[in-house]
């Protein structure tokens, strides 16, 4: 493989904690440290080898940018198309919330209608690419849909455990696609153990719970570096995340970085907003402790059953994101969230997810508080479809007389 030509220019893991190094070549967990594995990449090479004029002519899907991804080989990706989600005005929504430049990246348009589709076709493909022959999760529901559809694609075992209560889809979507799916009456942590205990026992089988092993993470790093394609390669002042285990936004962090470090992107990184919901809001409490780590959040429960973790592996990444680039940390309740994903419908035709809706229900008080300022442009990542969660809307639909008469009106 010559160096100029090579697909990915993947080099090397490090520990998130210590900087130790570790072989990318084989199937790799957490550091000895227990601390997430971060890809890192020759950016030097990449910056010889490949420019945004040469990127903005490839296929509009998240593989275009191959080289800072982890699959070595093209001919290893597993693929349905995710990625390359549009970035909208929301022109509407945003002179409601007092901001002249407000936009969404609608990750409701990926297959499996959620942001997780990302994570699940780069670290399937790599996970196929080392030898791994069946991936085992805890999920709150939409990362074990997605893992196990892909896991399908690539022809590999897939086993996952998700709470009772996750969204009936996403149990739908694990066991038309052939998964080992199990409930359990508990968080998702519960079902962590679960899987644990049972990957033991199955040969080939790698555990890919968040953070634990290293590759998800850059398959949602993409949406930082499509955030700045998208921009004309910019940055923008603000990103807002919906924020549970937080790989997405310790993603579009390290996204960031890389960017700047190649010169695709030039000046200060825009301030990382982590929201959640007041239900379950480990980050947001540490946040304003000025804490580096979170604590376990008791009896969490939300609406925005994505953003349901109470304690993330990745909590300090999280909160470096944060503190690094000047953001902040905020939670919203289920109401806010509820009524911003009703307006959002109403106003704008979008019928996002509460998780989404979160960060919409966020602006106004950031607003208020000037932490964002009225001019300043304004990322919401919204990370699902509205479709996923029939549930969140109360319906209530008139029945129509046989004769066609809309009750009340004579
Ligand atoms: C998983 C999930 C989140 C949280 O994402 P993290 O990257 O784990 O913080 C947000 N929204 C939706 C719809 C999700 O499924």
């Amino acid at each position: 493989m010559t160096p100029s030509s090579a697909y990915s220019f993947l080099s090397h893991l490090e520990c998130s904690r210590t900087g130790e190094r570790y072989d990318a070549d084989a199937v790799q967990g957490t550091s000895s440290a227990g601390a997430p594995l971060l890809a890192r990449y020759d950016l030097e090479r990449v910056r010889d080898t490949v420019t945004p004029r040469d990127i903005a002519g490839r296929v509009p899907d998240l593989w275009r940018y191959h080289e800072v991804l982890p699959v070595r080989d093209e001919r290893h990706v597993v693929s349905l198309g995710e990625g390359m989600t549009p970035l909208l005005p929301m022109r509407a929504y945003g002179r409601r919330a007092g901001l002249t430049r407000l936009l969404m990246k609608d990750e409701g348009l990926v297959p499996t209608g959620t942001f997780k589709a990302r994570g699940a076709a780069v670290g399937v493909s790599r996970a196929a690419e080392l030898g791994v022959k069946g991936v085992a999760m805890p999920t709150n529901g939409n990362a074990g849909a997605a893992w196990a559809l892909y896991a399908a694609r690539a022809g590999m075992g897939s086993l996952i455990a998700m709470p009772d209560d996750a969204p009936p889809i996403t149990m739908a979507e694990c066991q038309i696609a052939g998964a080992e799916l199990y409930r359990v009456d508990g968080l998702i942590g519960d079902a962590g153990k679960l899987v644990g205990a049972a990957v033991g026992e199955r040969a080939g089988y790698q555990e890919v719970s968040t953070l634990k092993e290293p590759y998800r993470l850059e398959g949602k790093k993409t949406m930082g570096y499509e955030i700045a394609e998208q921009l004309g390669w910019r940055m923008p002042d603000v990103i807002l995340y919906p924020t549970g285990g937080g790989v997405g936004i310790i993603g579009i962090h390290k996204a960031l970085r890389e960017m700047r470090e190649l010169g695709w992107v030039e000046g200060d990184l825009p301030r990382l907003i982590a929201v959640q919901a007041t239900g379950c809001a480990p980050i947001v409490r540490a946040f304003e402790k000025g804490a580096r780590e979170s604590e376990p959040f008791a009896n969490a429960r939300t609406v925005a059953f994505g953003i349901t973790v109470p304690k993330a592996l990745g909590d300090f990444l999280v909160l470096d994101a944060v503190y690094e680039t000047g953001g902040t940390a905020i939670a919203v309740t289920d109401e806010q969230l509820l009524a911003a994903q009703a307006e959002l419908a109403e106003l704008e035709g979008a019928f996002i997810c509460p998780e989404g809706a979160a960060c919409f229900a966020a602006l106004e008080p950031l607003r208020e508080s000037g932490r964002i300022g009225a001019d300043e442009e304004v990322v919401v990542l919204n990370t699902g479809t509205g479709v996923k969660y029939p549930e969140t809307v109360r319906v209530d639909v008139p029945l129509l007389a046989k004769d066609g008469r809309i009750p009340g009106r004579g």
